[in-house]
């Protein structure tokens, strides 16, 4: 059995003020003791993260290319992150795929970096509208989790996570359906069961796009589905304790 993972994904939100009162809000929510639990709030609030929750793993969102230290400015290493007290990081997210031009190759290189420095990257991957509508939604998430197994080997995804997030239902208020998102997820699986069966049994694959506490128990529900990656609704706290609990 996999263990389900709930993981808030803060994106570019919150003030100093209003992070110190969501992470209150956390620390103090009863979560279910068979979830892992995870948040990824923005760069400056990751050690602040770190210090006020226990039992809530912290992540970024996003690191630099190359791990260790160097010339490189405005980036932050997953060797920084993993030092502020980061555990996982997020790589691949479509806003940074679309906003920051983010190719495959270098969506593999952060997964890499990321695990060389001891954090376990959650490997985004989902398709546009576009390619939905156009019948391609499982081969292009297929290529974007190809295109990480060429570079990294198949053996680093026993120790990673996979978010799909169709780009269409992120912060839309449309949400894949439980089917729709389930043949998804079951063909992912698929993907690395090609390569090994054993790490595909093992492989939490969580689905992103306006997750609620309304939707949550029907997705969690899907054989392939192992928890969610859980934007706008993660900012509240009452809110995902009752997506934490759905899982
Ligand atoms: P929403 O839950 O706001 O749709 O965002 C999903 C997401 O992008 C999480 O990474």
């Amino acid at each position: 059995m996999r263990r389900p993972l709930v993981a808030g994904n803060w994106k570019m939100n919150g003030s100093m003020q209003e992070v110190s009162v969501l992470l209150n809000a956390l620390a103090a929510l009863e979560l279910p003791g068979d979830v892992d639990v995870a948040v990824f709030p923005g760069m400056l609030y990751l050690a602040q993260a770190g210090s006020t929750l226990k039992g809530i793993a912290v992540g970024a969102q996003d690191c630099a290319v190359s791990a260790g230290f160097g010339a490189m400015t405005g980036e932050t290493s997953a060797t920084q992150l993993k030092d502020a007290g980061c555990s996982m990081v997020l790589v691949g997210h479509s806003e940074r795929r679309e906003l920051q031009c983010e190719s495959d190759d270098t969506v593999a290189g952060k997964f890499v970096a990321a695990q060389s420095a001891g954090l376990v990257p959650v490997l985004c991957v989902g398709e546009t509208l576009q390619q939905r509508e156009q019948g391609r939604a499982i081969e292009t998430v297929t290529e974007q989790v190809e295109a990480v197994i060429r570079v990294a080997g198949i053996d680093a995804f026993a120790d990673a996570v996979l978010a799909y997030e169709p780009v269409w239902a992120i912060g839309t208020g449309l949400t894949a359906t439980p089917e729709q998102a389930q043949q998804v997820h079951e063909a992912l699986r698929g993907v690395i069961a090609c390569h090994s069966a054993g790490i595909a049994q093992g492989l939490r694959i969580l689905y992103g796009g306006s997750v609620k506490a309304d939707n949550a128990t029907e997705l969690f529900a899907q054989e392939d589905i192992d928890g969610g990656l859980v934007g706008g609704a993660s900012l509240d706290a009452e809110e995902f304790g009752a997506i934490c609990r759905a899982a």
